[in-house]
């Protein structure tokens, strides 16, 4: 595996791969990594010739400093996990590099970045698509791979690629779990052994909501549900939607539709965990 924080450099690389008739497949990661971005990778290796990750924990998409802070960095396994697992080339930039000092460009996304993520962590979502943009600019992929586990920012990354004409596909993957249903995030680390235990309560929450959902229980019973279960919980409940994932906008009927999404987010101690679920789809 290549490894290199130079845009020079990395362009270099890929533009040998691109002469050779290379398609190439791009995984942006904050590092810390995990089955789930693992699971990325192997999609990227399936679809194309030449897997390219980026390793960057990005300050302009962090809202709480703390948060930036205490986000996990394991650079050392992280480069073995992604060697072992084929990735070709990875580019792991400094905050120099991606900024040098500059941050003046924002995005605003209409109604779609001011729902749920958006609500209680503002300006997330304008730090994720100034990053995403710089990234897909220096390395030109084929194929970008996004987690199904961002849901919204997979929605956002959908329409900024549509609206900017970046000249590549969105690959999503599904989510990868615990045994038990925790989505795996690279912040679980952050969370000893009965904290774990106790953020089972995010997939619990979904897969209950989702069975409601199902027998017709209406909206409004399903929230209630859902709130009730974390009214004698350690974990606090941030959010819980049921929303459609073409506008994030909440849904009141037809649920049974394709569209249709559980979304939840909340605390376990001072770690945030987010977690979705399809309604109609094995998830
Ligand atoms: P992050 O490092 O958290 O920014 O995540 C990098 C990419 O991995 C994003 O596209 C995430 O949606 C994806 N990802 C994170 N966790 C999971 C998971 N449990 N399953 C699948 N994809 C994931």
């Amino acid at each position: 595996m290549i490894t290199t924080g130079s845009i020079a450099e990395i362009q270099a690389i890929i533009s040998d791969f691109k002469s050779a008739n290379k398609k190439i497949g791009f995984v942006p990661t904050m590092g810390a990594l995990h089955q789930g971005h693992l699971s990325l990778v192997a999609e990227a290796k399936k679809k194309a010739d030449i897997v390219v990750c980026s390793i960057y924990v990005n300050p302009t998409q962090f809202n709480n400093p703390d948060d930036l802070k205490k986000y996990p960095r394991n650079i050392d396994t992280d480069k073995g996990l992604l060697d072992k697992n084929g990735c070709d080339v990875l580019f792991f930039p400094s905050d120099e590099v991606m900024y040098a000092g500059r941050n003046t460009i924002s995005f605003d996304f209409g109604k779609l970045d001011k729902v749920m993520e958006g609500k209680f962590r503002p300006n997330h979502f304008s730090g994720v698509a100034l990053i995403v943009s710089k990234l897909f600019n220096i390395i030109m992929p084929d194929f970008a791979f996004f987690g199904q586990k961002d849901l919204q920012q997979l929605t956002i990354i959908k329409k900024l690629v549509e609206e900017l004409f970046f000249n590549l596909k969105v690959i999503t993957v599904p989510i990868k779990r615990e045994p038990h249903g925790l989505a795996m995030s690279s912040r679980n680390e952050r969370l000893s052994k009965q904290e774990r235990e106790d953020a089972k309560i995010f997939y619990n929450a979904l897969t209950e909501a989702k069975t409601l959902l199902s027998k017709n229980h209406s909206a409004q019973e399903v929230q209630l549900k859902v709130e009730s279960l974390f009214s004698d919980h350690p974990a606090r409940l941030e959010y819980f939607e049921i929303v459609s994932d073409k506008d994030l906008l909440p849904k009141t009927e037809n649920y049974l539709a394709p569209d249709t999404v559980l979304c939840i987010a909340g605390f376990i101690g001072n770690v945030r965990l987010i977690d979705n679920m399809y309604l109609n789809v094995n998830s």
